[in-house]
């Protein structure tokens, strides 16, 4: 059993996003009734699963079901707790679907014949490994909820910046705890880093070695590090997944897994050491996400300092305005709650950056003046009601601090109202 690893190397930034978004979205209660209605329509394997895959069980593929019993047995899992299929698909690529055990719905596993074809057993072998990693650690269990929530591709509803900021980052650092604890499980470091390189290019033609793949991906990876922040493809670039797992080989900590050694001094030691690459990790992955320039720090202190003080005006803050407000800075911080709670909270300091920022959107910016004015007249109409209050503290904003001109702030109110002012609503 390699349980208590486990938990010790997994990101602690995964953990806590993925408890983020739980608790905001009430994801316990979406997977409780999707559950309970696969089990009510008596779906507990899906029928294009069951009926167009090929089971992979120990009697039909045996060399690799007996490597993977031992890692599913690793991890704590029986074997009627998580199903194999393999489908007819071309891409080396393998996906998990998280079941219930409490609910005895399985968990399954779907290979691609693709990755049978041209893997090797060592190299498909990590790639369950990997699978298995994502159902221990539950990962599905927020992607399930969410994609109800928010189906792929759908147009209907558009998720809030804030949520689809999070889901991206979460989803990126759950495949980099997977990636180390797939490596726990195999002990397969020249595998893994194969697989991850070779992704869907031919095993016919790429012949190189471990080495020569850290070396390459080395350099692609100080190239694409700055860049990672804005790639929302939901899976890292892979000379990024490639490189931190090569951080963990290399690290202190490894020392300690490669012999399972769970005492807790040993346990305390790898939590040091991972938590030492998992700084790195986070910033890079975005997961900390700060301005990038000083233009972004003026507007994200200029918006959270002016709005704090026109919900101020209110008796009760607005629940639909603060959401509005942190949506907007989530585009430059990672918590952007807790900077507007801060600033809320103390109205001096709020002034003080108000004062500060407007003087540099003068000075330096002042092709900000238009945009952060709408925002905050659309943080003003929001609530249904103008306060006569609320009106006098923008009106100063807007021209005593920007000194913007009369004609711009009356323009841009009308504008907000004629879009989102719903009285009475
Ligand atoms: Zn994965």
């Amino acid at each position: 059993m390699i349980e208590k690893i486990a938990e010790k190397i997994r990101i602690k930034q995964e953990k806590k996003l993925g408890d983020f978004l739980n608790k905001n979205m009430n994801l316990n209660f979406v997977n409780f009734l999707l559950n309970r209605r696969r089990k009510i329509k008596g779906e507990l394997i899906p029928f294009d699963i069951e009926g167009y895959c090929t089971p992979l069980t120990e009697k039909t593929c045996h060399k690799i079901y007996e490597n993977t019993y031992t890692f599913m047995k690793a991890l704590g899992f029986n074997k009627d707790e998580i199903l194999f299929y393999i489908s007819d698909e071309f891409e080396i690529n393998a996906k998990s679907f998280l079941g219930d055990t409490e609910a005895n719905i399985p968990h399954i596993i779907i290979l691609n014949s693709g990755l049978l074809e041209r893997g090797s057993l060592k190299e498909v072998l990590w790639v369950i490994a990997h699978e298995l990693s994502h159902i221990y650690y539950g990962h599905g269990y927020i992607s399930n909820a969410f994609n109800f929530v928010y189906p792929p591709n759908s147009k209907k509803k558009c998720i809030p910046p804030i949520l689809f900021y999070y889901y991206s980052c979460w989803k990126k650092l759950n495949e980099i705890s997977s990636d180390r604890l797939s490596l726990c499980l195999t002990k397969d470091f020249e595998s893994a880093i194969k697989m991850l390189f070779k992704g869907p290019s031919t095993k016919k033609y790429v012949d190189v070695s471990t080495e020569e793949i850290l070396n390459i991906t080395k350099s692609i990876f100080e190239k694409l590090k700055d860049r990672e922040k804005n790639n929302f493809f939901n899976y890292p670039a892979k000379p990024i997944r490639i490189t931190m797992l090569d951080k963990f080989y290399n690290s202190d900590a490894w020392e300690l897994v490669k012999k399972d050694r769970e005492d807790p001094q040993s346990l305390k030691y790898i939590e040091k050491s991972v938590e030492k690459i998992d700084e790195e990790i986070v910033k890079i992955l975005g997961s900390f996400k700060e301005p990038v320039n000083e233009k972004e720090l003026v507007k994200m202190l200029f918006i959270s300092s002016a709005a704090s003080l026109i919900m101020k005006a209110d008796k009760h803050i607005e629940k639909d305005g603060f959401n509005y407000i942190i949506n907007i800075l989530s585009e430059f911080y990672f918590d952007p709650t807790i900077l507007l709670n801060e600033m809320l909270e103390n109205p001096d300091k709020a002034k003080k950056y108000l004062k500060e920022s407007s003087r540099k959107i003068k000075e330096k910016y002042p092709d900000l003046k238009t945009d952060v004015i709408t925002i905050l007249t659309n943080l003003m109409v929001r609530d249904k009601k103008i306060s006569d209050e609320e009106v006098n503290i923008l009106f100063d904003i807007a021209s005593k601090f920007l000194e913007a001109d009369f004609y711009t702030i009356i323009e841009t109110i009308l504008g907000s109202i004629q879009k989102l002012y719903k009285p009475l609503y």
